[in-house]
């Protein structure tokens, strides 16, 4: 979609607890440009099917969906790769005052959201600790601004080619294309 590639990592996920609003971390990385998606610590097969059916039927564009993976090996990873790191929080440095700056780097960017309390490690491992505003909300809600600021509302024009299903923009009712169903 974009030449610089955003990974979204997902930490402390809950399966029986979290099943819903980790799918819709997922869901929001891959509508709003990110490349791919990472569940931290468990490998929930749940939440890895419902993303790829959504792929299938709506397109992937080579989105990527991987889970189980120890969180700081591959932040480590990452970094030596020359990848950087931000963790939205709301604790750190508001959106707007880095957000120029950080696309300017063109680097590739492993963004971290949390579930509940995000160890301090991941305050120091990450290049960026990012606030969408200081006020608690939603690992949804940051992760949409986040990329929509990054990307500058271009991912939101952006047509998956595999797409089997496609909506037709209506002022009233639902039109959809299928191909290949
Ligand atoms: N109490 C938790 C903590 O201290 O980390 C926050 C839990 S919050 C429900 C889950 C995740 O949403 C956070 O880990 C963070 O990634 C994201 N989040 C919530 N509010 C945010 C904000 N204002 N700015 C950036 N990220 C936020």
């Amino acid at each position: 979609m974009f030449n610089l590639k955003v990974y979204v990592l997902r930490l402390g996920h809950r399966p029986m607890r979290d099943k819903r609003i980790t799918t819709h971390v997922a869901l929001t990385a891959r509508a709003f440009g990110a490349s791919g998606f990472i569940l931290a610590g468990i490998h929930d097969v749940n939440v890895v099917k419902s993303v790829e059916k959504v792929c299938s039927a709506w397109g992937s564009s080579g989105f990527k969906v991987i889970s189980g993976v120890d969180p700081f090996k591959y932040i480590r990873e990452w970094k030596d790769d020359g990848g950087l790191v931000v963790h939205l929080t709301m604790y750190g440095v508001h959106v707007d005052d880095v957000i120029n700056e950080l696309r300017a780097l063109n680097c590739d960017l492993l963004v971290v959201v949390g579930a509940e309390k995000v160890p301090r490690i991941i305050y120091e491992l990450a290049d960026y600790n990012i606030a969408i505003g200081h006020q608690p909300h939603s690992e949804v809600a940051a992760l949409a601004v986040f990329l929509d600021r990054l990307f500058e509302g271009r991912e939101l024009h952006f047509i998956y080619p595999d797409a089997k299903i496609r909506i037709v923009p209506s002022k009233k009712g639902k039109v959809v294309i299928r191909h290949g169903q």
